[in-house]
């Protein structure tokens, strides 16, 4: 099998396991769906909700020099204006006029062919802005335009004093948001990767020029961490790109790659915007917007550091990471068929992290407490029906890393049997140590 089909058959296989058990599928199915727009069921919200707290308490919470932000999705048309993308967010886009598909030009493999069905009757690019129009108020007249954000940082900018203030921080420092952002991509694809309704995740550092390569550095090493560290994406299947081709403002840009099946692509981009949004917004709101340096009295336009990631393609690269079939050893688990599709996702996102599996529906009174007890403190299902083999099946596939199994000697000795899904091995803990015995396993470190 070619690296290309085998990456594919393992995407279809992703796909396939991300609806079956409601992690994410289809928005509107019912209706043929929608291009570009996903929903994210039970298990996926649970993980997705895991995830963007891991980023927040890791950005936000355990930093004294950065504050949070939860600002509108449509904000004032002349954000968009200063910002440049009313202008500038175009994609260029060429046209097959035998397969009538559309390509952006940057990723067409050989320029002036289509890659669909191979003609070379393609049109000549194109500009396409990617920005989601909408009318505020009854009429939908050109003076009532809106624009859905196309990222969440245009507002860290525009509400950068009101935070500045009301928090007391000087520079350097930085505001971060978690939000919606829309863009009418014109080829979504690799399931959430491109998609045209997305969630992103980013945070502005506001330094002084002089030392924004510090900053740049330091969140370029901080980001890294927190893929290999905290998610515990291996660096073998994470690489860096740093750009060559900057904007004529910027210092430096990278972004971070994850070897997805279907090749590698970005999931964050840590950027330096030198000091272009906030000049920019001063210029177009009429307010000086520049920052005064008690210490050195001085006024000036911060410097500014990007972080920005998006929280679906997160979410994508930890399930592709998590992915496995193997041959574990099953008979002794109850079950005949030996290829285990199991997730191995860290504890720490996984949509359930513990399910409670008494053996037989008569040990219900014990098992049920036991649960109720659990999901107290962790993310925790209850599971009573098929052999227990199938039921260890079924968690291993939505990536669960302990099951505790309530069996006819529970009553007497006051244990528990606890299996790990990584190393298949079978622990007898106490009832009265269970629940530290798992959080000390999941809890971060630090
Ligand atoms: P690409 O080149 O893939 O279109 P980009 O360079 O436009 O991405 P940025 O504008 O830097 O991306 O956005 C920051 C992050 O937001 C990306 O690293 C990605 O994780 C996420 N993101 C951007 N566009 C999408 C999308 N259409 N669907 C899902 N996530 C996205």
């Amino acid at each position: 099998m070619t690296e290309q089909t085998s990456g594919q058959l393992k995407m279809e296989k992703i796909v396939a396991l991300c609806k079956r058990r409601g992690l994410i599928f289809q928005s509107s199915e019912i209706y043929g769906g929608i291009n570009g727009f996903w929903d994210y069921g039970p298990a996926g919200v649970a993980m997705r909700r895991a995830v963007e707290q891991l980023w927040w308490r890791y950005m936000v919470e355990q930093r004294d020099n950065v504050e949070g932000l939860d600002s509108t999705i449509i904000c004032h048309p002349m954000v968009w204006k200063a910002s440049g993308h009313l202008d500038q967010f175009s994609d260029l886009m060429v046209d097959c006029l035998d397969c009538k598909k559309r390509f952006r030009e940057d990723q067409l493999e050989t320029p002036g062919v289509c890659p669909g069905c191979g003609s070379k009757k393609m049109t000549e690019p194109r500009e396409f802005n990617l920005m989601m129009k909408t009318f505020v108020g009854p009429v939908f007249d050109e003076e009532h335009v809106a624009w859905l954000r196309a990222e969440t940082c245009q507002p860290i900018f525009v509400d950068f004093d009101q935070i500045r203030i009301s928090s007391r921080q000087k520079l350097p420092f930085g505001i971060a948001q978690v939000g919606k952002a829309f863009r009418n991509e014109i080829n979504p694809r690799f399931f959430t990767f491109r998609s045209r309704e997305f969630t992103q995740m980013e945070m502005e550092f506001f330094c002084r020029d002089d030392e924004s390569m510090k900053w740049y550095d330091y969140w370029h090493q901080e980001r890294w961490a927190f893929y290999t560290k905290i998610l515990g994406i291996p660096e073998s299947r994470l690489k860096i790109h740093h750009h060559e081709k900057l904007a004529h403002y910027a210092k430096a840009a990278l972004d971070i790659e994850f070897e997805f099946p279907f090749g590698w692509g970005e999931i964050e981009g840590v950027h330096h915007r030198g000091t272009w949004d906030m000049s920019r917004h001063s210029q177009f709101c009429g307010h000086e917007l520049k920052y005064f340096d008690q210490e050195r009295n001085e006024h000036y336009y911060p410097t500014v550091v990007e972080t920005s990631c998006g929280l679906d393609r997160m979410c994508l690269a930890l399930l592709c990471n998590a992915y496995d079939e193997d041959t574990a050893p099953t008979r002794k688990e109850g079950i005949e068929d030996d290829v285990r599709v199991v997730m191995h996702l860290p504890a720490l996102v996984a949509p359930v992290q513990v399910a409670v599996l008494p053996l037989s529906k008569k040990l219900e009174d014990k098992a049920e407490p036991l649960f109720k007890d659990l999901r107290r403190c962790l993310r925790a299902d209850y599971d009573v029906s098929g052999n227990i083999g199938k039921r260890y099946r079924r968690q291993d596939e939505l990536g669960t890393p302990y099951c505790v199994t309530v069996d006819f000697e529970t009553a007497n000795d006051q244990a528990v049997t606890v299996r790990d899904r990584d190393a298949m091995t079978q622990e007898r803990v106490a009832l009265d140590k269970l629940a530290k015995f798992l959080l000390d396993k999941i809890q971060p470190v630090a």
